[in-house]
C-alpha cells in the first residue's frame, strides 16, 4: 500500500536522497526539461510531461572510456580498465514510458553477452519513478499497455496528487531507501490515496484518445519486407539521427581509438545512429543500407518488429519524443496507422 508524503515535506526527501546517491531530477532549463545534478533549493519541474533527453544516458552514456591502452617497444600493450567505479546514482522523476525504455535495454546490455559498464550503472542506480497526471499530443504509451501512472520498473513509484505524494516502494533497494524516511512518511488508513489514484488513472486514459493499435502490426511485418511504402517516406527523411539520438531504446554504438599520434590511447565508445549512411558501411565499400529507404525501414522495423523477435519486448514506448523532434514529422504514430491500412488492403 503506498505511504502519504506531504508536499511540504518533499524537498527534505530530495536532500536525505541526496545524502546517499548522486541525485538526479528534472529541471526546467530554456524551455526544456532535463534530468540535471540536485543541488539546495533548485526548483524542481513538477508540470513536465516528459524530459528532452530519457534516462537512458545514466545507463550508456552518450561517450565513455572503454579502456586505455599502452604500447610499450618489445613487450605486450598495457591496457587497463574503463572509467573508475560509477557513483551511485538516483534519478528522481523517471516516467513509466522511460521505465519500459530501460526494460528494453536491459536484455540487450544485460542478456547473452553481459556489458559490464552497463550493469555496473544498472546495479548502482535507484530509479524514482513519477506517474503522469496528464499526456501531451504525441504521447502513446497506452497504445503498448504502459500505464503512465504504474512506474513499473522504478524502485520506488511517486505520484503527485492534489494535496500530497502518494509513495510506494517497488524493490528490496527502495524498501531499504524508503525505510531512512520513514519519519517523513504516513500512512493512507483512509484510503483516501488509493481513491485518489484511481480517479487520476480514469482522467489520465481519457488523453489518449486516437493513439494508434501496434496490436498485429509484427505479424504483418514478418510477413512483409519490400514495401513500396519505405521509399515513400524515406523520400522525406534528411538522416538527421535524431529520432535515433532522444528515443529511450536506441542503444547503436561507435568505438574508436584516440591516439593523438602517441603509441599510447584510450579507447571509447559514442552513441552512433542506424540513420547515418556511413552506419552499415562495410570494409570492402559494400552497404546493404545504401539509402534512406533502407535505413527508415530499418528503424521502424527495430521498432516494430526486430527488438520484439530477438529480446520479447517491443522496441518503442511511446514517449512521443521522436514525434515530437522529427524536423520532417515522420510520424511513427502515422507509420503504424499506414501498416494498418496496408494490412487491410492485404486481407
Ligand atoms: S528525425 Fe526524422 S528526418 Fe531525422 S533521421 Fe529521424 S526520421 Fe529522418
Ligand atoms: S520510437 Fe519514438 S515514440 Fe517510440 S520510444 Fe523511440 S522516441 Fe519514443
Amino acid at each position: 500500500m503506498p505511504a502519504i508524503l506531504k508536499k511540504d515535506k518533499l524537498q527534505a526527501l530530495l536532500s536525505g536522497l541526496s545524502r546517499a546517491y548522486k541525485l538526479v531530477l528534472p529541471v526546467r532549463e530554456n524551455g526544456m526539461t532535463y534530468f540535471k545534478p540536485y543541488q539546495t533549493g533548485l526548483a524542481i519541474d513538477r508540470d513536465y510531461i516528459n524530459t528532452a533527453m530519457s534516462p537512458k544516458e545514466f545507463l550508456f552514456p552518450q561517450t565513455e572510456k572503454m579502456l586505455s591502452f599502452k604500447y610499450r617497444e618489445g613487450a605486450e600493450i598495457l591496457i587497463t580498465g574503463a572509467e573508475p567505479q560509477p557513483e551511485k546514482l538516483a534519478v528522481f522523476g523517471a516516467r513509466s514510458c522511460d521505465l519500459a525504455g530501460i526494460a528494453a535495454l536491459d536484455p540487450v546490455f544485460g542478456g547473452r553477452f553481459p556489458d559490464p559498464q552497463y550493469s555496473t550503472r544498472r546495479d548502482r542506480v535507484l530509479l524514482v519513478g513519477l506517474g503522469c497526471r496528464r499526456a501531451s499530443s504525441t504521447c502513446f504509451c497506452r497504445a503498448f499497455n504502459i500505464d503512465p501512472l504504474s512506474c513499473n520498473g522504478a524502485d520506488i513509484a511517486v505520484v503527485e496528487l492534489e494535496d500530497c505524494f502518494s509513495v510506494e516502494a517497488r524493490t528490496d533497494k527502495g524498501h531499504a531507501q524508503l525505510a531512512n524516511f520513514s519519519q517523513l512518511l504516513g500512512e493512507d488508513n483512509s484510503g483516501t490515496v488509493e481513491t485518489s489514484l484511481s480517479g487520476a488513472r480514469e482522467a489520465i486514459d481519457t488523453s489518449f484518445d486516437g493513439i494508434p493499435d501496434p496490436a498485429g502490426i509484427k505479424d504483418f511485418l514478418d510477413r512483409q519486407f519490400e514495401l513500396p511504402y519505405w521509399e515513400n517516406i524515406a523520400s522525406r527523411c534528411l538522416g538527421c539521427g535524431i529520432c535515433t539520438y532522444i528515443c529511450p531504446t536506441c542503444h547503436c554504438f561507435d568505438i574508436f581509438d584516440v591516439t593523438r599520434g602517441k603509441p599510447d590511447g584510450n579507447r571509447y565508445r559514442c552513441w552512433d545512429s542506424c540513420m547515418f549512411p556511413d552506419f552499415t558501411g562495410m570494409a570492402g565499400g559494400h552497404n546493404p543500407r545504401p539509402t534512406p529507404k533502407e535505413r527508415v525501414r530499418n528503424r521502424f522495423m527495430h521498432k516494430l518488429k526486430y527488438h520484439l523477435d530477438r529480446y520479447e519486448i517491443g522496441g518503442c514506448v511511446g514517449c512521443g519524443r521522436c514525434v515530437e523532434k522529427c524536423p520532417v514529422n515522420l510520424d511513427i504514430r502515422q507509420v503504424i496507422n499506414d501498416i494498418n491500412k496496408l494490412q487491410g488492403g492485404e486481407n
